[in-house]
């Protein structure tokens, strides 16, 4: 099963959230973690695994042999993000703006393009000491694309422990969304079973929800909504989910106590203890919307 937990808003808790359900997810279950938020990783300050493998992510991107190349000018017309230019008889290809789609290869009639790996980041990965499955993407700095790393990251089949054997045991897999509503997190929500909208009943809570909700409904996924640092606005958050039918599966209170020991790299059910019983019951909600 696999759950996405997003948020429009950077800061609301997503984080939180994600390695709180991971962590009472691997009381019962087979639970592997994917920190998708690969421009600013933090899940693993909470979880603390292992991250003792490492592989470098990238893409394909052209190479123009100028001795074979007649300059027809074949791949710059099909490249659809203009990543080749073909200037009289020279041709330029520029590596931070290609995607990788390997079309002008197909079509070069001269077989002039090889291609080189354009190394975008990378994917650490291992496991917790509860034995969850954990990877995360890391983009180097100065890239501008995460969806090559965010498709190797969702491709990622770890080996997991296997300790539960029981009837209930399933595989769960969380994934840890950006920020945002733009293409790194469609990637990310694409093929989840479940969406966890993680929000804050603030103005920009609100807006930020309203968008990464649509994107949620075109891709036709089913939600719920976590209400983080509940108390702190009016109850607007409450009244839109409401009346557009999303479920509002928790809500979590603004405490000193929970916000001194996330600052302290705590996950919340680590600094608020009573809080492992709510998140079993998000859980099982989350299974039986999925099951019905
Ligand atoms: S398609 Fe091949 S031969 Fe034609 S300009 Fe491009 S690299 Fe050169
Ligand atoms: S691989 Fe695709 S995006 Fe990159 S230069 Fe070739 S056609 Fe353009």
């Amino acid at each position: 099963m696999r759950i996405v937990v997003a948020s429009g808003k950077g800061g609301t808790g997503k984080t939180t959230v994600a390695t709180s359900l991971a962590l009472v997810a691997a009381q019962l279950h087979e639970v592997c973690f994917r920190e998708c938020d690969v421009e600013a990783p933090n899940a693993a300050l909470f979880l603390h695994p292992a991250l003792d493998t490492h592989r470098e992510v990238g893409i394909l991107v052209p190479q123009i042999d100028t001795q074979l190349c007649t300059y027809c000018g074949k791949c710059a017309r099909v490249c659809q993000f203009h990543a080749i230019a073909i200037v009289g008889k020279k041709a330029l290809v520029f590596p931070d703006i290609c995607h990788g789609c390997g079309s002008c290869t197909l079509v070069c009639p001269q077989e002039a393009i090889s291609e080189r790996l354009a190394v975008l980041g990378v994917i650490d990965s291992g496991l917790s000491p509860e034995g969850i499955a954990f990877a995360q993407g890391v983009m180097n700095v100065g890239q501008p694309m995460s969806v090559p790393i965010l498709r190797e990251l969702k491709k990622w089949c770890p080996e997991l422990p296997h300790t539960h054997r029981g009837e209930q045991a399933r595989e769960i897999d969380i994934r840890d969304a950006p920020p945002g509503a733009s293409c790194p997190v469609v990637e990310t929500l694409r093929g989840a079973d479940f969406v966890l909208l993680v929000t804050e009943p603030t103005p920009f809570g609100l807006h930020d929800l309203k968008q990464v909700a649509a994107i949620t409904r075109a891709l036709g996924l089913p939600a719920g909504v976590v209400i983080n640092r509940d108390g702190i606005g009016d109850d607007a958050v409450g009244a839109w989910c409401a009346a557009h039918d999303l479920p509002i599966l928790l809500r979590i209170p603004m405490q000193r106590q929970i916000a001194e020991g996330i600052a302290r790299g705590n996950t919340l059910v680590s600094a608020a203890p009573e809080y492992r019983p709510r998140f079993h019951d998000l859980l099982e909600a989350i299974i039986k919307r999925v099951d019905a």
